[in-house]
């Protein structure tokens, strides 16, 4: 599958010194893109306007540069793209399709929460992938609260399990890069 990214974004044009509570040598050594190779994930954690997509865009451009194949979506693209498959009855070639690529971006895993068919779909896309591709999730909540956007206790717990056995975690939080952009420009009228 091609990538599909909503906007081109590099590490070029991103600032470490504005997160620093991001590991800016563990998201250089990422983009080496060694990580898709060992089928691991990346997950991405913090509130919001903090550089994730950003962060995620840029990870996804480069494995893109080594040829690798990139899914990129919205958890709720995403889940919604699962429930139109299953009910034109071609679950399985998505489920397939999915499970095949390389490198599959979930971006805003959190801000919807979803419904139970919608949750099941995903974390069989999850489950299919675990050692077979890689993962980056990027997500506005803590895992303890992920519960709350899958509804059962233990469906998040078997997601989290999958998902985190070879996981490095990008933690983000931090001041709203929108929002500092939007007050250096106020203070320079
Ligand atoms: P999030 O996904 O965490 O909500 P985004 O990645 O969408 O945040 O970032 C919001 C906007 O700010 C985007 O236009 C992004 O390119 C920009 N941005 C965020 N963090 C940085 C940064 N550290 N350096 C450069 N641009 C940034
Ligand atoms: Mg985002």
């Amino acid at each position: 599958h091609q990538a599909t990214f909503p906007q081109v974004k590099g590490l070029d044009t991103f600032d470490f010194e504005a997160i620093p509570s991001l590991n800016k040598s563990l998201v250089l050594e990422l983009a080496g893109c060694e990580w898709i190779e060992q089928r691991e994930s990346v997950i991405a954690l913090g509130n919001a306007g903090t550089g994730k997509t950003h962060t995620a865009l840029a990870l996804g451009l480069v494995a893109c540069q080594k040829n690798h194949s990139v899914f990129f979506s919205t958890a709720a693209a995403l889940v919604h793209e699962l429930m139109e498959a299953r009910d034109e009855r071609r679950l399985w070639a998505l489920q397939k399709q999915l499970a095949r690529v390389q490198l599959l971006i979930v971006d805003e895993l959190g801000y919807v929460p979803f419904t139970v068919v919608g949750a099941e779909l995903l974390f069989e896309v999850f489950s299919r992938r675990h050692e077979q591709g890689a993962t980056l999730v990027t997500s506005n909540l803590p895992f303890d609260e992920w519960t709350s956007v899958f509804g059962s206790e233990r469906l998040t717990g078997a997601l989290l399990d999958r998902l985190t056995h070879h996981a490095h975690i990008l933690e983000m939080n931090g001041d709203s890069y929108r929002l500092e952009v939007r007050k250096r420009r106020k203070n320079d009228k």
